[in-house]
């Protein structure tokens, strides 16, 4: 998604662009994901009163937030700077980041779309965010004030009655939400990706399905090697979400780039009739409209990118959504497992590598990813141009983890 993003505003830009893949368009994060376009969503996952919650939610192995066990050592660094950045000041400085991210990149939204011809791929339909309890919709106010602030539009619901004008189905035990109207949804993540690539490739980038084994700065360029050989080019973007890391630690680069496991289930056609993208926060997942179908899922699992995945998450997410939505048809469904790739402060990498100006970093979007795509891509863009970008990109720099380059 960021990597064919970013190559569209470059040949937007007039440039000559080749993609690299080791696996084919899409093939990553942004294939299954919920496809939403979430620019509501400002709040990091660092919040201050995190610490004292996330031990409640360790406690199901099924639930919201799980650590596999042969993970909980390598995961402890990244935990430490996640609760560092869970502190007042430094939240309060990556929700302004992150909501300056995402102004900038609704607007960018739209210049892709009419750059595309995309409207046809996206969905206006908003989002409902249920709350099991009225305290507990109490609890969220801050975090809507927050929004608020931001500029961004909500309408509460305290009313089973009034969920239900906006989607019926929805069990009775449901009576507090948070409409936010401005939320806006792809068709389908995939055929998102495929069709900005279809289009890219239609101007003239070049695509090559092929493994990049070592990125190395030199003189004024970047020298890219895969197993066909190498060859020289003036700026390379990585955009190898959850998987950056490797390209970068040959470099001295060592960030915390994390993957954050994300489960679903996509349900055909026909499953349930889904007018909004519907959110169950406290539960850790989300119910969007996918194709024809409806897609069940999220959750958040930190185990690495290569333990096996453990579908039984989906299932639960399954489970908990049928007694949610009674009339879900469950039957017929496909599982998948995506690696989010994450930052402790939720915020991407986007910027020049330190020490490299002409490798430019695009990473690290979390559950952001297709949401500050379009954003992420006009700023890439910038940076190669030698342009001035719209927002201070102090936030995002790669060196905000890195001993002595903050
Ligand atoms: C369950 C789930 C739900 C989500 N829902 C949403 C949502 O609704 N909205 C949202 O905004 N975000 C959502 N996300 C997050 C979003 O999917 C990711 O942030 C986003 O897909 C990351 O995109 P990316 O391009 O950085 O990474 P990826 O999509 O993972 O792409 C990385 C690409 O790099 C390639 N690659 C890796 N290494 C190499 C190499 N050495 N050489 C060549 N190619 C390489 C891979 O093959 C892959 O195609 C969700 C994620 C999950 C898991």
């Amino acid at each position: 998604m960021i990597g064919v993003s970013a190559a569209h505003a470059l040949m937007r830009d007039g440039h000559e662009v080749t993609v690299f893949d080791r696996e084919g368009i899409a093939a990553g994060a942004s294939q299954g994901n919920a496809g939403a376009f979430a620019f509501s969503d400002i709040i990091p996952l660092a919040t201050p009163g995190i610490l004292r919650q996330a031990p409640k939610w360790l406690f199901d192995p099924l639930g919201p937030l799980a650590i596999r066990p042969g993970y909980a050592l390598q995961i402890l660094p990244w935990l430490i700077r996640f609760a560092r950045a869970s502190m007042p000041d430094r939240y309060a400085a990556a929700r302004d980041a992150q909501a300056a991210l995402m102004r900038f990149s609704s607007d960018a939204l739209n210049h892709l779309l009419v750059a595309i011809r995309g409207t046809a791929l996206i969905r206006r339909e908003g989002q409902l965010q249920l709350y099991d309890t009225p305290g507990q919709l109490r609890a969220s106010q801050p975090g809507w004030d927050e929004r608020a602030a931001a500029g961004i539009r909500f309408e509460t619901l305290t009313s089973h009655a009034a969920i239900a004008e906006i989607q019926p189905g929805i069990s009775e035990r449901f009576t507090n939400a948070v409409f936010t109207p401005d939320w806006i949804n792809v068709t389908d993540p995939r055929a998102w990706v495929e069709f900005i690539a279809e289009d890219m490739m239609r101007h003239g980038v070049a695509y090559r399905r092929e493994a990049v084994a070592r990125l190395a700065p030199q003189g004024a360029g970047v020298r890219l090697e895969t197993g066909a050989g190498a060859e020289n080019f003036d700026r390379v973007v990585l955009a190898a979400g959850a998987q950056s890391g490797a390209l970068l630690a040959p470099l001295g680069l060592r960030l915390p780039l994390e993957t954050e496991r994300g489960y679903n289930t996509t349900l055909p056609a026909g499953a349930f009739d889904l007018r909004t993208h519907v959110s169950f926060s406290s539960h850790g997942f989300v119910v969007s409209r996918i194709g024809d179908g409806v897609r069940v899922g999220g959750a958040v699992e930190l185990g690495g990118l290569r333990l096996a995945p453990n579908m039984k998450r989906a299932d639960a997410l399954l489970a908990k959504a049928k007694s949610f939505l009674p009339g879900l048809d469950t039957t017929g469904g496909k599982r998948w497992m995506g690696f989010r790739p994450s930052m402790p402060d939720s915020l991407p990498v986007i910027g020049a590598a330190p020490g490299h100006p002409n490798l430019i970093l695009a990473f690290g979007h979390g559950h952001l990813g297709l949401t500050q795509s379009a954003g992420t891509a006009e700023i890439v863009a910038d940076l190669v141009a030698g342009r001035g970008t719209a927002i201070d990109l102090a936030p995002y720099r790669a060196g905000r983890f890195i001993r002595g380059r903050a």
